[in-house]
């Protein structure tokens, strides 16, 4: 596993408790509007850390966090991701899972062992239309595999999708809202246009209005449980 990086204490990333957010490098997805460049581009990590240090740290916070979320990146590419979770989970922490849903079996095979107390997907846009803008090939009977496993875990869970044309507009948030139908919380975000990975692409595209967002919410929480705005600040 490679880390490229670690946020030693957040208030923001695990609802309600207080967490080590780890990042693991390297990303399957493409989105232009990532933020998290350093994690996602070839080269290997800007500021990479070794898993014993991060375990190390992480020891010297047993009792004063809550919680560590894994984040990325995606964690789900790498193969000892359960190994790193059985250490952290050791400790005592709960672990949240940060995920693009592009690896169910890995997904999957953490929910069973019981290596996960939250878990938070990212649906981007309709899952049959990742390819080519965010994807390099097709994802979406991955998606949709991740999508009903999460609901079916029984953990504490969220979606989250962030809102920008060309990705979303109303029938694509029929689309993803009728996929995730009776989740606990569905979080729209709104894009942030600072520090993307690829800038150029926001020239064509415009963004999606605070009023629009708030029409989007609306429709959402007909099908989900608790939906959010999550503001760009
Ligand atoms: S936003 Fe997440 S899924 Fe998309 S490229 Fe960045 S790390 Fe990968």
């Amino acid at each position: 596993m490679i880390i490229g990086g670690l946020n030693k204490c957040s208030l923001i990333d695990y609802p309600g408790k207080i967490g080590a957010v780890v990042f693991t490098y390297g990303c399957n997805l493409t989105c232009p509007y990532c933020h998290n460049a350093g994690l996602v581009n070839d080269g290997g990590p800007e500021t990479p850390y070794a898993v014993d240090e991060v375990l190390g740290f992480l020891q010297t916070r047993v009792g004063r966090l809550d919680a560590v979320v894994v984040s990325g990146g995606e964690p789900c590419l790498h193969s000892d991701l359960p190994e790193f979770i059985r250490k952290v989970k050791e400790m005592g922490f709960l672990v949240k899972l940060d995920t693009n849903g592009s690896r169910p079996a890995m997904l999957k095979s953490l929910m069973d062992e019981g290596l996960l107390d939250y878990v938070a997907m990212d649906i981007k846009a309709d899952p049959a239309a990742y390819m080519p803008l965010l994807s390099r090939r097709p994802m979406e009977a991955e998606l949709k595999e991740s999508v009903s496993a999460i609901l079916h875990s029984g953990l504490p869970h969220e979606f989250r999708t962030t809102c920008t044309s060309p990705f979303i507009d109303e029938a694509v948030l029929d689309t993803i809202t009728g996929m995730i139908e009776g989740a606990e919380l569905y979080a729209l975000q709104e894009f942030n246009p600072k520090h993307t990975l690829n800038p150029d692409f926001f020239d064509v595209y415009e963004g999606i209005s605070p009023e629009l967002l708030k029409r989007f919410k609306c429709v959402a929480e007909e099908k989900v449980r608790r939906c959010v705005l999550r503001m760009a600040s």
